[in-house]
């Protein structure tokens, strides 16, 4: 099988073409094409001589997923399904926010990336794990997540003059647990960060993690300077333990020596991500062992009301709650953020465009 022309580096890419007789140079004027031109396939290089397009296409794949569906659930997200070349399904979202700083120019444009089909680990208010897990993604598929929404943005532009970039940065909290993919992820953010590649700074990177501790320590040990978001959802082991069966493998004990080691070796680069769940993880006494978490590592905490998940029991807390649940983590001195997500909607929650998709499927013509 040939290797996806999305794998490569500039490196490998200048050792293949110095192979083939051809200069090292039109390495870059190859990537230049992909990454900022957003060509599709080999043949739009115009600038490469045919023969040079000819090995490519002999030598590499340029397989595009066609995008399936997208959708926009109505606040800043907007949703894509993408068919893989195994016809296994995947979902990226793109979320528009306003800047927290100068240095983020305009507007922030989240690529929010997935990384598996599906998901081992089983959470319970997630859809993406409801179905099991499917596969690995390759770093290839991961960065065409990145090229597919930068070639959609352009072809919003009758002249095709659209900006040169549209992401800004990247969390990677979409299906699958990231650091059980481990290689394959640094391989494609490696080639995201690189700067003839998706050009998207090491710090404007997440990875999120529901806590694999060992490859958080490995993580700590790499020299990139990735952000670490923790998938919390709990503050004590009780309820943690009850919706997140990892945490029976690796309790918060165990999780938080792990990011105070990624701390120390990274700096503040720590946030947790909270969902609220009615009567299961709200409580005052929730609120305020997860303050004493945030604060330890004076870490930011996103909260995430609950999303409605098809077959899944739990419910979105009420409105007062949510909002006496934030005030007295701000009361605290706790950094965070409310995310009001209009999650009325159920493809609104992360997986469930996917989740949808195959029930359509299996359901059969004329469903969705
Ligand atoms: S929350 Fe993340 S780790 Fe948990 S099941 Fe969903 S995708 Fe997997």
């Amino acid at each position: 099988m040939k290797n996806h022309i999305l794998s490569q580096t500039l490196e490998s890419l200048q050792d293949e073409f110095l192979k083939w007789g051809e200069a090292r140079w039109r390495a870059g004027q190859l990537l230049d094409w992909i990454y900022r031109k957003h060509a599709g396939n080999f043949d739009e290089c115009t600038n490469l001589s045919k023969a040079l397009r000819q090995k490519l296409k002999d030598n590499f794949s340029f397989y595009i997923p066609p995008l399936l569906q997208q959708c926009d659930p109505g606040d800043e997200t907007r949703k894509f399904l993408w068919k893989l070349e195994d016809e296994h399904l995947v979902e990226s979202v793109l979320i528009e926010a306003p800047s927290e700083s100068a240095e983020d120019g305009p507007g922030r444009k989240t690529l929010c990336l997935s990384t598996q089909v599906g998901c081992a680990y089983g959470c319970k208010f997630c859809a993406s794990g409801r179905s099991g897990f499917v596969r690995n993604l390759t770093a290839a598929e991961m960065v065409e997540q990145f090229l597919g929404i930068e070639r959609w943005n352009r072809s919003l532009s009758p002249t095709r003059t659209a900006p040169e970039r549209l992401i800004s940065n990247i969390v990677v909290m979409g299906m699958g647990e990231p650091l059980s993919n481990y290689e394959e992820l640094l391989r494609a953010l490696a080639l995201l960060n690189a700067p003839w590649g998706g050009g998207v700074g090491a710090r404007k990177i997440t990875i999120s993690t529901s806590g694999l501790v060992p490859e958080i320590l490995r993580l700590a040990a790499e020299p990139e300077q990735y952000r670490l978001a923790i998938s919390l959802h709990g503050a004590s082991d009780s309820v943690r333990s009850r919706i997140m069966p990892i945490n029976r493998k690796y309790p918060l004990d165990a999780l938080l020596a792990a990011c105070a080691e990624y701390q120390r070796a990274k700096g503040r680069m720590i946030s947790f991500e909270y969902i609220l769940i009615d009567r299961l993880n709200d409580t005052p006494e929730q609120c305020h062992a997860l303050a004493a978490i945030a604060n330890r590592f004076r870490a930011h905490v996103n909260l995430i009301p609950y999303n409605r998940v098809e077959g899944c029991d739990f419910k979105r807390p009420g409105q007062d709650v949510i909002q006496g649940f934030y005030r007295e983590l701000l009361n605290l001195g706790i950094s965070a953020t409310l995310r009001q997500e209009k999650g009325g909607d159920m493809n609104a929650a992360c997986g469930q465009l996917r989740l949808r998709k195959m029930q359509d499927l299996k359901r059969g013509p004329g469903s969705s």
